[in-house]
């Protein structure tokens, strides 16, 4: 996996992208869905993966042996709502859950260091925002823009962990391959300001989703935002569902690290 890791204070963030992973076809290689016709156990094998690559093992196939953290994902709806992962909510994930039995939220916030929050994507941003005590995983796009997923995200953030929080901002489609329809751009321009506006390189009216973000970010008071800066239709490294439809799905997974006792 060439995934991109990041290890700030407080937390171990990863990015994955489509490398490295047993998925075959549409799903080459790394897709960590099980919710767009993938083999299941294809899936369940990159998510293992994956979890040993936000530990910095990267001796893939090998027995890593058993890991501690636990994968914690939503059935994710394009909403607002938020679930906080506590002790208990762990516990239940770390047995393994059915989708449908999934919190039916965008965002994850948790102050429990064995939670892996994990938000999937491929064209939405995937964003970890980390506080002092606790971290946070959001799936926006357009349509959680428009409905204030990122305040949402970073209120639900503060309530467990007051204080600064640092926001990094996954692989998004960007305005070059985001064409977007007029009157869409129009509401989504009066909810966010002009800035979102932008043009594709055929110079189509477009969505700046990540401006829209950092718009968001910033109005929450979140200024301390670290974005990848790729686009997801533009890179063959990641999935794009804009591009190819029918596609997997790579993901951010925040893990929260709490400072050692000296
Ligand atoms: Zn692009």
């Amino acid at each position: 996996m060439t995934a991109v890791r990041s290890v700030v204070a407080g937390a171990t963030v990863l990015f994955t992208d489509r490398s490295g992973g047993v998925s075959e076809g549409w799903f080459a290689s790394a897709n960590l869905s099980t919710q767009v016709g993938d083999d299941p156990g294809a899936v369940a094998e990159n998510r293992r993966r994956a979890l040993a690559a936000l530990d910095g093992r990267h001796a893939l196939g090998s027995a890593a042996g058993e890991l501690r953290t636990v994968w914690v994902g939503a059935d994710q709806r394009h909403g607002n709502d938020v679930a906080v992962i506590d002790a208990a909510a762990v516990a239940l994930h770390r047995g393994g859950l059915a989708h449908e039995a999934l919190p039916a939220v965008d965002v994850l916030v948790t102050a429990c260091p064995d939670a892996v929050l994990v938000m999937l994507g491929a064209d939405c941003a995937p964003l970890a925002l980390i506080g002092d005590r606790a971290v946070g995983a959001a799936h926006v796009g357009w349509r959680g823009l428009a409905v204030g997923a990122v305040g949402a995200a970073v209120a639900a953030l503060r309530s467990i962990s007051p204080g600064s929080i640092r926001a990094l901002a996954g692989p998004t489609v960007g305005p070059c391959c985001y064409e977007f329809a007029v009157a869409d751009l129009n509401r989504m321009s009066e909810r966010l300001g002009p800035h979102v506006e932008a043009s594709t390189t055929r110079g189509r009216p477009a969505l700046d989703l990540p401006a829209g973000i950092r718009i968001e970010l910033a109005k929450a008071g979140v200024d301390d935002v670290i974005e990848l800066g790729v686009c997801t239709a533009c890179s063959p490294r990641y999935f794009s569902y804009r591009r190819d439809r029918t596609t997997g799905r790579h993901a951010v997974l925040v893990r929260h690290d709490p400072p050692v006792a000296q």
